[in-house]
């Protein structure tokens, strides 16, 4: 069997030829139904394997967990069963990182060390010693294993979105960042305590300063990415990230979180836009209504990058999803310009029959659409 990267180039290059007038195959337009070619599950693959079930006969040709759970017999076994491996990567959280490197902590706009945002500890992105810690680690995950390629996880400044009520603190205003922010934008803040220059900052330079602080996100992606293709020109480089559109929360996925998109498309190959709706409590058809929101926004062009493969929600928390929620969001996640698509967690699906045989049947239909 191709690879998955084979197949992607394969049908790139029959949009290629097709748009060139050559080869009539290609992706169907978005809205139509449109070509699936990755069926995912995040998490360990073991959950199943407990149960007897091969990746296969579920339909399943695509795994993705935490790098650290990965491991040769792990890729082996995926791979024999028609699976490619791709190791999620948390990139700016780090609790016990700035327990042990205060100097990394990001400090608020009152000046104070930031609290924990529910389970979530953001380092702060400009500092040095941070990003040299977290690049060799991605370089020594790329040299230990051929897989096909990187999900960057937790990709924005200290906040928490993954909850009904997030919390979005205003952050950093550190050393470091202070003085990049002066830097890259060509301006002096004035000296005065901590508190005094962040209220400075946010009256006077905002609309900079947001900027700014999504081109320190758009970086380190670019940066992960350069080492990613630096060790396998042929890997992905893949993002988890916030699904928020523009206007939700005031629109505080570009205003805290720094993430723009208009940015990030330059370096990412595929957007994996975390539609978790029971956590974030939203119904499920708002998985479609964002997910063809995000096609229109990122501007993307069916059957080039980046690539759209969505995460939906089967994990029981904060209540049961039912099996045909989670059909419903496999679905409306599947649409679009989507050519991908996973679920949160193995876990949640091998642990309910039902749910096992739900993932089946989309994954086969999915399939058949091809
Ligand atoms: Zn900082």
């Amino acid at each position: 069997m191709a690879g998955i990267k084979e197949v992607l180039i394969f049908l790139l290059a029959g949009i290629s030829a097709s748009i060139s007038g050559g080869c009539s195959s290609g992706r169907s337009q978005p809205g139509n139904s449109n070509i699936i070619e990755i069926r995912g599950i995040y998490g360990s693959p073991n959950p199943f394997w407990n149960k007897g079930l091969n990746l296969n006969e579920l339909n399943v040709n695509a795994v993705f967990l935490n790098w650290k759970g990965i491991n040769e017999k792990l890729i082996e076994r995926a791979e024999s069963e028609g699976a490619e491996v791709f190791a999620e990567f948390p990139l700016l959280n780090g609790r016990d990182y700035v327990e042990k490197h205060p100097e990394a902590w990001a400090i608020d706009n009152n000046g104070e060390k930031v609290k924990p945002a529910s389970w979530f500890m953001g380092v702060c992105p400009t500092e040095p010693g941070f990003r040299q810690f977290r690049m060799m680690e991605l370089r020594g995950l790329l040299r230990k294993f051929n897989i096909g390629g990187v999900w960057l996880d937790y990709v924005h400044w200290h906040a928490q979105f993954e909850e009904p009520e997030p919390v979005l603190p205003e952050t950093c205003f550190c050393e470091n960042c202070i003085r990049t922010f002066e830097a890259s934008a060509g301006i002096d803040v004035p000296d005065a305590d901590i508190k005094k220059q962040a209220l400075w900052i946010l009256t006077n330079c905002d609309a900079l300063w947001r900027e700014w602080r999504c081109s320190v996100i758009a970086d380190w992606v670019r940066d992960a990415r350069m080492i990613l293709k630096q060790e396998d020109p042929d890997a992905l480089l893949g993002l988890y990230h916030c699904p928020w559109d523009d206007n939700d929360f005031d629109g505080a996925r570009y205003r805290i979180l720094g993430l723009d998109y208009n940015m990030l498309k330059e370096v990412t190959d595929v957007f994996s836009p975390m539609v978790y709706h029971g956590r974030m409590g939203r119904s499920p058809v708002w998985v479609k209504e964002n997910i063809e929101w995000f096609c229109n926004a990122l501007g993307t062009v069916s059957g080039s990058f980046p690539e759209v493969w969505p995460i939906v929600q089967s994990y029981n928390d904060p209540y049961q999803i039912s099996p045909q929620e989670f059909e419903d969001v496999l679905s409306y996640g599947s649409g679009a310009c989507s050519t991908g698509i996973m679920m949160f967690t193995s876990n949640s699906v091998a642990g309910s029959d039902e749910k096992t045989e739900t993932l089946k049947r989309v994954y086969s239909r999915l399939m058949t659409n091809q």
